[in-house]
């Protein structure tokens, strides 16, 4: 089973992708960690992937995409996998699609856990912290007895500057703007598969997994 999970920030991905590796027993392939392990291992992509990001530059997709196909053709990826955080652009997508083709491979779900942007923007923004003891509440999911006070000792509660709702729109949006081109893509290839992530996260993953169950 070939997976691709999509979820925007606060949509639940990193959740819902560890209860999918472990129920259906697949790797889980988080390009961040693929990347790390590849620079970190000095593989030959590895090296020429770090001297891009020493740089200060965006690694090629050619490399990106190299790096990828060399962990799909490790051992535990036979039985399938769980890509998470790519691909990221129209590009990359063509390239997995070819580089799987050329494996006698396909994507067979490209699961995307939708959530509206207003509810989206409600979860990023929800953490509140104490200026005293440091304890860290969510409007939404572990609200103060009293708005903006601390249940613990009264303490004034503060926003960090990334929870703020400006920071939060604005990188929210960059990130829908992102992902819309890749939706398209796979709506065309007929794999999108769009959960509703406005559920409770065990309803979300009984629904992810009836549909991979299929
Ligand atoms: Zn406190």
């Amino acid at each position: 089973m070939n997976i691709i999970l999509m979820g925007l920030p606060g949509a639940g991905k990193g959740t819902q992708a560890e209860r999918i590796v472990k129920d259906f027993n697949i790797p889980h392939i988080s390009t961040g960690d693929i990347f790390r392990a590849a620079v970190k291992n000095e593989t030959a992509l590895g090296l020429e992937a770090k001297s891009y990001m020493d740089k200060g530059l965006l690694v090629p997709d050619e490399i990106v995409i190299g790096i990828v196909r060399e962990r799909l053709t490790e051992d535990d990826c036979t039985k399938g996998f769980l890509l998470d955080g790519f691909p990221r652009t129209v590009p990359q997508a063509e390239a997995l699609t070819a580089t799987l083709k050329d494996m006698g491979r396909e994507i067979d779900h490209v699961i995307n856990i939708d959530v509206r942007r207003e509810l989206l923007i409600d979860r990023l923004t929800g953490r509140w912290i104490c200026k005293v003891c440091g304890s860290s509440y969510h409007t939404l999911f572990n609200p103060p007895q009293v708005a903006g006070v601390c249940d613990k000792d009264q303490g004034e509660l503060y926003q960090r500057e990334d929870d703020k709702v400006e920071v939060v729109t604005q990188r929210l949006d960059v990130n829908i703007a992102q992902t819309q081109p890749l939706i398209d893509y796979y709506t065309g290839l007929g794999v999108l598969r769009t959960i509703d992530g406005e559920q409770d996260i065990d309803k979300v993953f009984t629904d992810i997994a009836s549909l991979l169950r299929g």
